[in-house]
């Protein structure tokens, strides 16, 4: 079976090695002349780490990450209305351990441990359809070609906000995933190491505005002395990845002998840190039916009927809690904190719910 993957970004390489494991070779074409090394840190959420673990990943993507242990939300000004401690839910063995990373380490693990040769780099597509294989595989993205050229266009949908997203010196000594909310604004910040500080933003904005280069004043709103002292240190604007924050749902992920799989079929907002792991949750089955049957179309039909539903879900509750986020009305803020804050004290029915979110494994 000769499996052309378009695209080597978290979905692809996944894919890939997922096929490898089950003694299937596949085919990746990125169109990038290398792997990415930049791009900022991102949250490997225990449904995530649980398919690393599955894949043989996770120690080594664990071995350069910070534990994902507790979350806090606060206000603006530093209060706490919230921790989840998902500690319980792991030492239960009911969730694998979160793992807060940099992207550009969970790539090259994810790269390295390929078979040789798996991956081209600088490949560019004239036409999908002339790509000769006996399945083609499009993650290639949120704008993906594959998906235009085989499906028809569907145009992601702009959600009213955009993000900042970068990794700078952890000079606030934070220690958990923190969440600040303001008013039309957000600020996490993320350590992904002893020393590295990821940091993200989200703003209500028109679309494709220009930067703002001058982000202490933007979130000037936000008055607690760690985001103070970490926005007078700021790393240079172009180190800083702004973001329009869209979603994608492709009405059909397979035809004839092409699927699609991660954001080209389904891109979410980041408000819950779930695009990856759905990505990763899409590999694990698409190759687990590929290998599983010796029809094609029923291997590729299994994948759809068993992967929708869930990331349906899960899009729904990342849509919801950014908008909950990006609320701006002083009245509108402080209800939502004032829940938060309550939802907060029933740590049985939080668990509860992030158990059922999160024990994802196939
Ligand atoms: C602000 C923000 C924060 C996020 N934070 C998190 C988080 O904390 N946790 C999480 O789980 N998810 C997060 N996500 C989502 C996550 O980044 C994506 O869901 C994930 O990267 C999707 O992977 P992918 O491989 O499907 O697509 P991509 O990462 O877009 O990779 C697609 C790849 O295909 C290549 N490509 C594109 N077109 C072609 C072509 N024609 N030919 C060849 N190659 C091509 C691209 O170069 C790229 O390498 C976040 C997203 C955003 C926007």
């Amino acid at each position: 079976m000769k499996i052309v993957i378009v695209g080597g970004g978290i979905a692809g390489l996944s894919l890939a090695r997922e096929l490898a494991l089950r003694g299937i070779r596949s085919t990746v074409l990125e169109r990038a002349p290398q792997l990415n090394p930049v791009g900022a840190g991102i949250i490997m959420n225990p449904n995530a780490m649980r398919m690393l673990e599955k894949n043989g990943l996770a120690d080594e993507v664990r071995r350069d990450s910070w534990p994902y242990l507790t979350r806090e939300t606060r206000d603006r000004t530093g209060r706490l209305l919230a921790t989840r401690d998902y500690r319980p839910l792991y030492q239960a063995g009911k969730l694998a351990q979160g793992a807060l990373v940099h992207r550009a380490h969970l790539l090259g693990t994810l790269f390295r441990r390929l078979p040789p040769c798996t991956v081209n780099f600088g490949a560019f597509i004239k036409s999908a359809a002339s790509l000769n294989a006996d399945l083609l595989v499009g993650a290639d993205g949120i704008h993906s070609q594959v998906r235009r050229e085989v499906f028809g266009e569907t145009r992601p949908r702009y959600m009213g906000y955009r993000s900042h997203r970068l990794v700078m010196d952890n000079v606030a000594d934070v220690r958990c995933f923190t969440e600040y909310l303001g008013r039309g604004q957000r600020i996490g910040l993320v350590p992904i190491s002893e020393k590295r500080l990821y940091v993200w933003t989200t703003f209500n904005s028109p679309r494709h505005e220009q930067p703002v280069p001058d982000l202490p004043r933007m979130f000037s709103q936000f008055t607690h002395e760690p985001v103070r002292h970490l926005f007078s240190r700021l790393p240079q604007p172009h180190q800083i990845i702004t973001t329009d924050i869209e979603e994608l749902w492709a009405g059909y992920w397979t035809r004839d002998k092409a699927v699609l799989l991660g954001d080209s079929a389904h891109a979410m907002t980041p408000n819950i840190g779930q695009g990856a792991g759905m990505a990763m949750e899409d590999a694990a089955v698409l190759a687990e039916e590929l290998a599983g049957n010796d029809k094609m179309h029923v291997a590729l039909a299994n994948y759809v009927r068993r992967r929708k539903p869930r990331v349906e879900t899960v899009m729904r509750i990342s849509r919801e809690v950014g908008e909950d986020g990006q609320r701006s009305g002083a009245l509108a803020c402080w209800l939502r904190n004032r829940r938060i804050a309550r939802e907060g004290r029933n740590v049985e029915k939080t668990l509860a719910d992030l158990e059922r979110l999160l024990a994802y494994s196939g």
